[in-house]
């Protein structure tokens, strides 16, 4: 009697456990955003500017979620603001929007920003097997780890100053889809084979031709970065299909068209094509 007594008090104790997270996520989520955390979006999310309502609110719905469950940490001194929050939160969401269910990047754990960009140790390696460390300025960096790091001044410049066409926390948020996958390759999980056919015929000819341009110096609208290696092509095609859809629909249809697949939301929707930025993207810093 003892024992089954003391198995039913474990098992209640199990349910707690299980159901005190489930409870405080269904309080959050049943929590409105505050006006002045709206208004930030507003200001720092153009792309949710231009959303129709339901748009807005599944936007809105997964910003709660994401500020739910991560943390966020300030580095060198930097205090975290809800202006941090929601822009970093609102920014990273968009690329949820069209996916199924309300799962917002379930291996992030943190989000760690400094003030501006910071210095990374890293390894190089040459063709002849030297390997030499140095430290490196970063504006991002994304971690299989859980983590997401990421430069505050770096993530205010899309819109506002002179390069809309990047942008860090989509950047690095790609990088978190594609590590989702098990490995950071350029192919996020797509499901069929015959989906990662198409993806890797599509992709594999653009980022050749990438390649191309950024040998010859020809401006086009994916950053020379993305030339690098194929997880480096999905990342900054990624901000290019958020930022200038218009552009990249028109200049590279077939990549357009499987972005559609898998985002599985057209941002043209939420940006005139005359409001996009008409010049190239330029290389102005370095992220990873
Ligand atoms: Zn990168």
């Amino acid at each position: 009697m003892e024992a089954v007594l003391t198995l039913s008090l474990l098992g209640a104790a199990g349910l707690l456990i299980w159901a005190v997270p489930r409870w405080r996520l269904r309080r959050a989520l049943a929590r409105p955003l505050a006006r002045h955390e709206l208004a930030i979006l507003e200001r720092n999310v153009e792309q949710y500017r231009a959303m129709d309502p339901v748009s807005r609110a599944r936007l809105e719905r997964l910003v709660r979620r994401f500020l739910h469950e991560k943390t966020f940490v300030g580095c060198a001194g930097l205090e975290i603001t809800d202006e941090m929050r929601l822009t970093i939160a609102g920014q990273a969401c968009l690329l949820l929007m069209g996916a199924r269910g309300d799962a917002v990047y379930p291996a992030l754990n943190a989000v760690l920003v400094y003030p501006g960009a910071f210095l990374a140790p890293r390894r190089q390696v040459d063709a002849a097997g030297v390997v030499t460390e140095e430290r490196q300025d970063l504006l991002g960096e994304s971690w299989g780890d859980g983590r997401v790091i990421l430069s505050w001044d770096h993530v205010r410049r899309p819109g506002l100053v002179d390069a809309p066409s990047h942008n860090v926390v989509l950047h690095e948020f790609a990088h978190q889809l594609d590590s989702e996958s098990g490995a950071t390759n350029g192919a996020p999980y797509l499901g069929s084979p015959e989906r990662y056919r198409s993806w890797s015929e599509v992709l594999s000819r653009d980022f050749a031709a990438l390649r191309e341009d950024a040998w010859f110096g020809r401006e086009g609208v994916l950053d020379h970065y993305g030339a690098q290696d194929p997880a480096e092509f999905f990342a900054v095609a990624t901000e290019a299909f958020f930022e200038q859809p218009h552009r990249l629909a028109s200049r590279h249809a077939a990549l357009y068209e499987e972005f559609l697949k898998y985002y599985r939301v057209d941002p043209r929707a939420w940006q005139a094509a005359h409001e996009e930025p008409s010049y190239s993207a330029g290389v102005y810093g370095q992220w990873q």
